[in-house]
C-alpha cells in the first residue's frame, strides 16, 4: 500500500486508504476548498487592473457583462476581476495584455504531458526568477507572467522542440490554473526576454 498525503500543500496529513471507491485526495472538506482556492489564485497586481474578460468555448474573448465578443484592444469591453469571476458567460477567465502596462506573458505551448514538463520548458522556467506561472486551460501549456515590454508579439520555434510565444499588448490570455506553488507576484523578465528573443 502506498502511503498518501493530503494534496493541500500546507497540510500534508496522512490519508487513510479504505480501498473502497475513489482514493481520497484531501484530509478534509476544509483542505479541499483551500486547495481549490489556491489553484484559482491570481496576483493582486493583476486582480487590481480592469483587464478582465471571459474565455469563450472557442477560445475567443467575451465580455463578462453581456457574453458578447470582447476586443483585446477596446478597454470598454473589459472589466474588474471581481465582475469577470462572477460572470457565468463562457468557460473561464481571460486577461488582456494592454500596451503600457509592463506585463508580459511567455506562452509555452505543448510542454506538459501528464504533469511532466518538457526539458526545453523546464530550462526556460529555471532561467526565470520566481514569478506567477499558470497552466493553460488545455492543461498542456504554461503561461509565465512577469514584467517586461516587447515592441510586438514574438513567436519562437527551436530545434529542441521549444514553441514559445511572447506578448505584452493587444492580446488576451485565457487563464487556467496556478502552476505548482508559483508565487503570486510578477518578477522582472526583461533579461530572460533578451536572451530568448
Ligand atoms: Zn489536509
Amino acid at each position: 500500500m502506498i502511503p498518501t498525503t493530503c494534496e493541500r500543500e500546507t497540510c500534508g496529513a496522512e490519508l487513510r486508504r479504505t480501498g473502497i471507491g475513489r482514493p481520497q485526495r484531501f484530509c478534509s472538506a476544509r483542505c479541499r476548498v483551500a486547495a481549490h482556492r489556491a489553484r484559482r489564485a491570481v496576483p493582486a497586481e493583476l486582480r487590481g487592473r480592469e483587464r478582465w474578460v471571459r474565455r469563450g468555448d472557442d477560445k475567443a474573448p467575451l465580455r463578462a457583462d453581456t457574453g458578447r465578443p470582447a476586443s483585446s484592444t477596446n478597454p470598454s469591453t473589459w472589466t474588474t476581476h471581481t465582475a469577470a469571476a462572477r460572470s457565468s458567460h463562457g468557460a473561464g477567465l481571460g486577461y488582456v495584455l494592454a500596451d503600457g502596462d509592463d506585463v508580459v506573458v511567455l506562452d509555452l505551448d505543448h510542454c506538459l504531458t501528464g504533469g511532466q514538463l518538457a526539458p526545453w520548458a523546464a530550462r526556460i522556467l529555471a532561467a526565470c526568477p520566481p514569478t506567477f506561472t499558470e497552466v493553460s486551460p488545455s492543461g498542456t501549456g504554461l503561461h509565465i507572467w512577469g514584467h517586461g515590454r516587447l515592441e510586438r508579439g514574438r513567436r519562437i520555434r527551436r530545434d529542441d522542440g521549444a514553441h514559445i510565444e511572447a506578448y505584452s499588448s493587444g492580446r488576451y490570455i485565457a487563464l487556467g490554473h496556478r502552476y505548482d506553488d508559483a508565487p503570486l507576484a510578477l518578477a522582472d523578465l526583461s533579461e530572460v526576454l533578451e536572451q530568448l528573443l
